[in-house]
């Protein structure tokens, strides 16, 4: 499993490189790769065991954040709190998503309001993140199944992150360097 020594910080070149296309059938290292990074989110999302194990909770990890610059991220986004009522506290979103496309994105954006953060980035840097509010995602599976999914708000925001991390670009990048808490007009805020 992984821990936090084996996630790459910024600084790593890894981390600003386009990452290669993955083949299919998927090799044994990249089965290992796709099992062991949404391990990582499981066990970080777990309390205890982030804990035990001095994680950082994450909602995404990307192949070049381990140190392969292969187009492949784990994204796991629980469940809303108040959709926890046993009926309804499935992930919001949970695959591994391989060679992922945005096929189409909304005009209109959105962005969190405690701004976003990475677990390749140590220090906070403030600020907002704008996104596209509703995306359609094309990817592949672990199988190479192809799939394509209409994402909207904080699942559609994950997935822009990671697939930033796959183009070589950080989070901070989208943040508006003269005036950090300035979103586009009708930018819609999430807690
Ligand atoms: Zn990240």
């Amino acid at each position: 499993m992984y821990l936090m020594k084996d996630i790459t910080r910024d600084g790593n070149p890894v981390l600003r490189k386009r990452a290669a296309k993955v083949k299919f059938p998927l090799s044994k290292e990249d089965q290992d790769l796709a099992k062991n990074m949404m391990k990582y989110l499981e066990v970080s999302q777990d309390p205890e065991l982030c804990k035990k194990y001095k994680l950082r909770a994450g909602v995404g990890l990307a192949a070049p954040q381990v140190d392969v610059s292969e187009q492949m991220a784990a994204v796991l986004v629980p469940p809303l709190e108040e959709d926890d009522d046993h009926q309804n506290n499935k992930p919001l979103f949970k695959d591994v998503i391989i060679n992922p496309v945005i096929v189409s994105e909304s005009v209109q954006y959105a962005a969190l309001t405690e701004g976003e953060g990475c677990l390749s980035v140590d220090k906070d840097v403030p600020g907002y993140v704008p996104r596209h509010d509703r995306i359609t995602l094309r990817y592949q599976d672990v199988n190479g199944q192809k799939h394509q999914v209409r994402l909207k708000g904080y699942p559609a925001i994950v997935c822009q992150h990671e697939i930033d991390h796959l183009h070589g670009m950080l989070f901070y990048d989208h943040i508006n360097k003269q005036n950090p808490f300035k979103a586009p007009e009708g930018t819609i805020m999430i807690n």
